[in-house]
């Protein structure tokens, strides 16, 4: 008998059996893969983590996450500072004076801001006097033309398989721009990659829990019976699965990955490069030996393995990667989560169970507020 069925190895699911464990109760973990670690789970390939279910960077504001993961595993000082490739030219990401400064050619923070502002009154007079209606109007008068058409545009367009002019304007609320010379994409306090891999985290918050991989939860000996292995059911599915579907599927987007190795030591340089136009179908590059080898290690290591990134339709069968963000769907996740909220013993964590798109450390805070000792 356990405490604790744990449906999902990802990274609530083992963050959840690494609590249980300390507090002494008995956890088993199934996961319908055949590895465990959900999305952070990468494969080696010529001595390189390959991010299998895309390229993870840990990142957070929050002290007590970042000293949690580094309790389980030590992380290194990767900082995440993507280049965009806009039909051959080269631009920093975010948007910085270093991405102005090879735009425009200018140099000081008040050079940048009078061009941007140009530009950003230019569309704002198009609009002639109404609101932006739709993401092309929105983001024109955000950051103007120039940032727009090579940054934004085909890339937006890429990743959501239609025109920016036919794709509503909420999507994009803010577009910061820095005007210091700062690549770092993100502002969090914290970044990095474990020292050895995701799968090293992953051993370690899963060591001495009972797991068993190519296990799926509505196939198992387990689905109508749970209660009599376990006291209390962590499921991490997908939300409207666990019910049968009863109210109707929900939406997903995903990404499909064509992975390869080079025979080269360092292809592009950079762990991500983003492709900004339509002369190319993926709409990122991801070198992976760069979120782990710097400097020699890059070189000592012949190889490389890059993955192209395509923004792929969901089709039945493919990996469920982020919630639809649209009327019907918000709607439908909410009627589906009353109908959780009834459930007895039963708690639904993650991404997919909650069918909400979260980083991976607001995953683990989750976990780490929760109150164990009263569930
Ligand atoms: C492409 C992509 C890139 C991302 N990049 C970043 C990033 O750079 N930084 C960041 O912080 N976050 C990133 N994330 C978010 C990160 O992946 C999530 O925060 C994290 O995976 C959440 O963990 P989870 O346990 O909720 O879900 P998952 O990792 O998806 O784990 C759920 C597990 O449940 C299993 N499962 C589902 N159904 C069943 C069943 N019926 N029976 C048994 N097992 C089942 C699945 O096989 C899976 O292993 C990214 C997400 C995606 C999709």
């Amino acid at each position: 008998m356990f405490d604790y069925l744990i449906v999902g190895s990802g990274l609530f699911g083992a963050t959840f059996a690494y609590r249980a464990k300390q507090l002494g109760k008995k956890c088993l973990v199934i996961d319908k893969r055949p590895q465990l670690g959900g999305n952070v789970y990468s494969e080696e390939v010529e001595g390189i983590h390959v991010h299998k279910y895309g390229a993870h960077i840990f990142h957070t504001n929050n002290k007590q996450v970042w000293d949690f993961v580094n309790g389980i595993v030590e992380f290194n000082r990767y900082t995440n500072c993507p280049i965009a490739d806009y039909k051959g030219e080269r631009y920093n990401l975010p948007f910085n004076m270093n991405t102005f400064s090879r735009m425009w050619g200018v140099k000081t923070p008040a050079e940048a801001q009078a061009k941007i502002e140009t530009q950003r009154q230019e569309a704002i007079a198009a609009l002639n006097g109404r609101e932006p209606q739709n993401l092309e109007e929105q983001a024109l008068c955000l950051v103007g033309k120039d940032i727009f058409e090579k940054l934004i545009k085909e890339y937006t367009e890429k990743q959501w398989g239609r025109s920016c002019k036919e794709l509503p304007a909420f999507i994009i609320k803010r577009l910061p721009v820095r005007l210091v010379y700062d690549n770092n994409y993100f502002n969090d306090k914290y970044q990095g990659i474990p020292i050895g891999g995701y799968n090293k985290l992953i051993e370690g918050l899963l060591e001495g829990v009972e797991c068993r991989t190519n296990t799926d939860f509505f196939a198992s000996e387990w689905c109508k019976s749970w209660r009599d292995v376990a006291k209390c059911l962590v499921y991490c599915g997908p939300l409207d699965q666990y019910f049968d579907y009863q109210l109707g599927r929900l939406d997903w987007r995903t990404v499909s990955f064509k992975t390869r190795i080079e025979d080269t030591p360092n292809y592009q340089g950079n762990a991500v490069v983003n492709y900004t136009s339509h002369e190319v179908p993926y709409t990122r590059v991801i070198e992976h030996k760069h979120f782990e080898m710097f400097g020699q290690e890059v070189y000592d290591c012949p190889r490389t393995v890059v993955s192209e990134e395509y923004s792929t339709e969901y089709k039945e069968g493919m990996e469920p990667f982020y919630p639809v963000n649209d009327e019907r769907n918000n709607q439908l996740a909410e009627q589906y989560r009353a109908l959780a909220s009834q459930e007895k013993d039963v708690i639904f964590g993650g991404r997919l169970a909650q069918y909400k798109y979260f980083d991976m450390a607001p995953v683990i805070e989750q976990v780490l507020v929760l109150k164990m000792e009263a569930l």
